[in-house]
């Protein structure tokens, strides 16, 4: 296992890039510990599995620099960085069995054959295929494949990392959360440094300890499932994260309140901004109080999720969303109110320190 260093890394899939937005990857420049388990999230096309090939050396970074455990590797190619990857869609040998394919990695690297043995039988175990150990590939379901795939990925022991790149796509829910759960357990037993990519926001939360949240080609946040929850360092992680997703609100500064049209809302602290920002606040659904005081809004619709009710609102014309419990009265005259632990400040789309 090692740590894992990208230094100033910029990836562009053109020959000549001039602007900014020619980089599929603006600037990344951070560090995987050593045994973590990170997730990266980040929708479609903001550059995770371009951040991945980087890593793994399928491609090779316009600018920057890659290093495990402090040596340089950026000119090494995928096979000497020692790399275990698993991918969206299977990468099997359909004329092999499911048990061939899943010695295939360690036989290549000449493991003795007890050793091959009795890694195989705990992987196949762990996969949920033990009674299709001597069928081949072919004849088995997409989902079936995919998990030998999985497989393959975690056979090795003496891996730098292991790189996942949305490898439950194809699998069934139910399945999902069981391999999500084992992936998990290995972890915590073997400290393989692991990377596992995806776009859905309850896999990145269930199973890593640290997240790192992509969009448009750059890292807006590193950061624990409630560090992302509480402090948004950027508009788009309140918004991605979270269901629904976190207020945001235009707003003007003045002093130590946030006005919205003629409502002001008090603040922890006041902010200095520069002139021509674009101020917004940003507060959780969680942490919208509905009740008769506070400020006056419309209620748009309610909607029921089991032991809660989603409530949009709207407060000076602006939309928002309120979760309150599933019992909860709507008021003649509704009113909210926002719990001040629940408040962020934003200039240009980051988040502001309040002071005091
Ligand atoms: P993600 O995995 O987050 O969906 P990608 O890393 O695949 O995102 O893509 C990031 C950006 O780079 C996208 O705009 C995509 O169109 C572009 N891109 C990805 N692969 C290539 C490629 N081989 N050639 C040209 N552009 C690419
Ligand atoms: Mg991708």
């Amino acid at each position: 296992m090692a740590r894992i260093d990208l230094e100033h890394i910029k990836h562009s899939y053109l020959p000549h890039p001039k602007s900014d937005a020619d980089y599929a990857l603006k600037e990344v420049h951070h560090s995987w510990n050593d045994g973590g388990a990170y997730a990266l999230l980040g929708p479609s096309g903001c550059g995770k599995t371009t951040l991945l090939s980087l890593i793994s050396g399928l491609i090779h970074p316009s600018h920057g620099k890659i290093l495990f455990d402090g040596e340089d590797v950026t000119e090494l190619p995928t096979e000497h960085r020692n790399i275990a990857q698993v991918f969206q869609f299977p990468v099997i040998y359909d004329t092999m069995t499911v048990a061939e394919n899943l010695a295939f990695p360690l036989r290549n690297r000449k493991v003795p054959e007890a050793e091959v043995d009795r890694r195989v039988k705990e992987i196949i175990e762990m996969i949920g295929l033990g009674d299709r150990a001597n069928r081949r590939a072919r004849g088995l379901t997409a989902d079936q494949k995919q998990k030998i795939s999985l497989g393959r990925g975690l056979v090795r022991s003496d891996v730098n990392a292991i790189l996942f790149d949305e490898p439950l796509t194809v699998i069934d829910p139910h399945m999902k959360w069981v391999l999500r759960s084992q992936l998990k357990q290995l972890h915590r037993r073997f400290g393989f440094t692991m990377v596992y990519v995806t776009h859905d926001q309850t896999e990145a939360l269930t199973f890593a300890d640290t997240v790192v949240v992509m969009y448009e080609g750059q890292i807006v946040q590193i950061g624990s499932p409630s560090e992302l929850f509480e402090r948004p360092k950027h508009t788009f992680v309140g918004y991605f994260i979270g269901s629904p997703g976190m207020n945001v609100m235009p707003v003007r500064l003045d002093g130590k309140a946030a006005v919205l049209g003629s409502t002001r809302i008090e603040l922890q602290g006041g902010a200095s901004i520069g002139a021509g920002s674009k101020t917004e606040l940003g507060i959780r659904p969680e942490y919208v109080k509905l009740g008769r005081e506070g400020m006056p809004v419309a209620i748009r619709k309610v909607e029921d999720i089991g032991r809660h009710k989603i409530v949009r609102a709207a407060l000076e014309g602006q939309e928002l969303a309120m979760i309150v419990p599933e019992h909860t009265e709507i008021p003649g005259e509704p009113h909210i109110s926002f719990d001040p632990k629940g408040i962020n400040l934003y200039a240009d789309s980051w988040r502001l320190d309040l002071e005091a």
